[in-house]
């Protein structure tokens, strides 16, 4: 069986400017995305990851190489709306994704321009509102809502479209600490219920429930694999401009000092165990 979703062939995307010099925005990019996986894009600003989310939903089309995207080429015109309705996008700013003066006509927007009958998209809009656990705001007025309850109905619109893939393009970066919490939580339940996600994200802390991590540099892939794979490579993130996530620095640190800490430790309730392991007096 094939569980491949996306598969991206030999990628190579130019900006053309009119007055600008072109820019090799994405250099000979090769990647499968497995169907049902959660994969996190980093990379430091400028490498290459809007490009890339972009050109996955068709709205960058290859320079050269290929996208496929459930098996759709994003250079087919007749099969965009089927590529933007199997691949969803949440974008950084929810502000520009939300267009109605009503969160249910927001949410009626996608379904009503790709002819779901109103009975059904009335159907949609509850399931994902619910979803998104934010259903007693379906009257409200979105500019009225936090900017976490905003990216949720964000998040809902981009359900209403019963998407496979979500791809999420720094969605937490304008958010305070509680919003990045909720937007993550429902990632990771939404990917828990086999929808597939990317996610492109500058925060470290973002990546580590991922299946999968990989680091873009100047438009290619500099790594790629686990995230205890990825971020064993300390020298190597370094030098690609990028930071470990704290509780990976902790142990690294703990480790330096001669603690006998284990490798490829990813949360700090493990972390905390290993330490507390460690034979140090507590009181109780
Ligand atoms: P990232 O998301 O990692 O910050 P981008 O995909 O936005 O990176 O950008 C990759 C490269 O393409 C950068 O050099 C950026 O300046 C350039 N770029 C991005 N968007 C445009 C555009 N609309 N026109 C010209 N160059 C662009």
């Amino acid at each position: 069986m094939n569980n491949t979703i996306i598969n991206i062939e030999n990628l190579t995307f130019e900006y053309n400017g009119h007055d600008v010099e072109s820019v090799k925005a994405l250099n000979k990019i090769s990647l499968e995305i497995k169907k049902g996986s959660k994969t996190s894009i980093i990379g430091r600003n400028g490498s290459g990851k809007s490009t890339l989310a972009k050109a996955i939903n068709a709205l960058v089309l290859p320079t050269e190489g290929r996208v496929l995207v459930a098996g759709f080429d994003t250079r087919d015109e007749d099969r965009i709306w089927d590529i933007r309705k199997t691949a969803g996008m949440v974008f950084q700013n929810p502000d520009n994704q939300l267009v109605s003066a009503v969160v249910e006509d927001d949410l009626a927007f996608g379904p009503e321009n790709i002819g779901v009958p109103p009975e059904q998209i009335r159907v949609r809009i509850r399931e994902s509102l619910e979803s998104v656990d934010m259903m007693e705001h379906i009257k409200m007025a979105p500019h009225m809502l936090s900017g976490g309850q905003k990216q949720r109905i964000a998040i809902a619109g981009v359900l209403a479209m019963h998407p496979d893939i979500i791809i999420f393009d720094e969605p937490t970066a304008m958010l305070d600490p509680e919003g990045r919490h909720e937007v993550m939580e429902i990632a990771a339940k939404l990917h828990k219920e086999g929808i597939t996600i990317l996610n492109i994200t500058h925060f470290m802390e973002e990546t580590l429930d991922s299946d999968r991590v990989i680091i873009l540099d100047r438009g290619r892939i500099a790594l790629d694999g686990t995230p205890a794979e990825v971020f064993s490579e300390s020298e190597k993130l370094a030098s690609l401009g990028l930071k470990l996530p704290f509780v990976i620095e902790l142990a690294n640190g703990l480790r330096a000092k001669g603690f006998d800490i284990p490798q490829g430790i990813l949360d700090e309730t493990a972390l905390m165990e290993e330490i507390c392991s460690l034979g140090g007096r507590h009181a109780g």
